[in-house]
């Protein structure tokens, strides 16, 4: 009998919110990697808010995915065939067929992770794309600068917890993160923000203003819309907004509306600037030695939600939207 694996497909695009019906749980037998390849049984599966944009029919920074066919995405699991030089059957491996048990993986794409050096769930967050995006969009998009106010919003979801600690280690003044519930708030609190509000208590501007009486230089916008006006009333004459995301729109039906205020960009001459993290790719080295060195002195903190089980991969994906996860939200297969 052919071994067997089970997949999660995209059944049908999304409109707005997606719903069970958008994916389907199929069986497929077991793939066999061919010269060059690997085959890995998954271990943990990454669920990000970008693949919401993916299930899109649009043109975009990567191709939107196939109706029918597999998704894909970040995961981590262990080689249990190998047909290429340098990886053997045991190794753990990142690479970026998720969404399934069992993945063909082209070698090159599939790098061997030691997990005596960091946890290796690691690799899919801070030590991971989440960490970069962090690193990148703070220091070299928004250019941050010792002393300076800094105000991150999702800031206790994987990307916005580590660029608000990244701020203080890197010596901002002051760290404010905004966020869904009472819970995340106390948990920016003890990762070291200076101040944090929960979004729903009131008009964001106001929350803001009352966490950063005296303005902010840098935005890291994770949310868009409601937040990105505030943050453009409080950036500072020349201050900068490195636009991560816009997770607040990634649902909508209807155009979103603008920031109301974008004539303050002009008076305040502030820059705000988009970014992708894969244009950062030249940082990574150095990413990489300052991450895993705040990480083994216990300088830099992340926090993991786990779901189990590939049947409700879909359901993670759709908990990071709603607000379900404290930092990365993870499928452990
Ligand atoms: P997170 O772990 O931050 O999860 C998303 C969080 O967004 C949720 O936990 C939720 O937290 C918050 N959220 C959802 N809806 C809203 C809303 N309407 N208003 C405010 N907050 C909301 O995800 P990631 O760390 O993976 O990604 C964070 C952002 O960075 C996303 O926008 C993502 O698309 C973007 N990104 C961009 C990259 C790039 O290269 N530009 C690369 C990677 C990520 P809460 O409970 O606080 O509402």
């Amino acid at each position: 009998m052919t071994a067997e694996s089970l997949e999660i497909h995209l059944a049908s695009r999304p409109v707005g919110w997606p719903t069970a019906e958008n994916f389907a749980l199929v069986r497929v037998p077991v793939p066999t990697p061919g010269p060059g390849q690997v085959l890995v049984r998954n271990q943990l599966i990454s669920v990000d808010p970008y693949m919401r944009g993916r299930m899109n029919d649009a043109k975009s920074y990567v191709p939107p995915f196939e109706v029918g066919a597999v998704l894909e995405g970040g995961a981590i699991g262990a080689v249990v065939a190998s047909e290429a030089d340098g990886i053997a059957p045991g190794d753990l491996v990142l690479h970026g067929k998720g969404w399934r048990e069992y993945a063909v993986v082209d070698a090159a794409s599939a790098r061997v992770l030691d997990p005596e050096l960091a946890p290796v769930s690691a690799y899919l967050g801070p030590l991971g794309g989440n960490g970069l995006t962090a690193y990148a969009g703070l220091l070299e998009v928004a250019a941050m600068k010792p002393g300076e106010t800094v105000f991150v919003s999702a800031a206790a979801g994987s990307v916005g917890s580590l660029a608000g600690q990244i701020a203080k280690l890197k010596g901002a003044a002051r760290v404010v993160g905004s966020a869904g519930s009472a819970a995340k708030v106390e948990r920016l609190l003890a990762l070291g923000f200076d101040a944090a509000f929960d979004y729903h208590d009131g008009p964001i501007r106001e929350s803001l203003r009352t966490a950063a009486p005296d303005g902010i230089d840098v935005y890291f916008d994770n949310v868009g819309g409601d937040h990105l006006e505030a943050a453009i009333g409080a950036l500072r004459t020349f201050g900068r907004a490195a636009l991560c995301g816009a997770i607040a729109q990634y649902n909508a039906t209807e155009p979103t509306p603008a920031p109301r205020n974008l004539a303050a960009v002009i008076t305040k001459r502030l820059t705000l600037r988009g970014f992708i993290v894969t244009d950062h790719a030249a940082l990574s080295g150095q990413f990489l030695r300052e991450m895993s060195g705040w990480l083994r002195a216990g300088e830099l903190r992340y926090d993991e939600t786990f779901v189990d089980g590939l049947e409700n991969t879909p359901d993670a994906f759709l908990g990071v939207l709603r607000g379900e996860n404290l930092g990365k939200m993870l499928v452990r297969v």
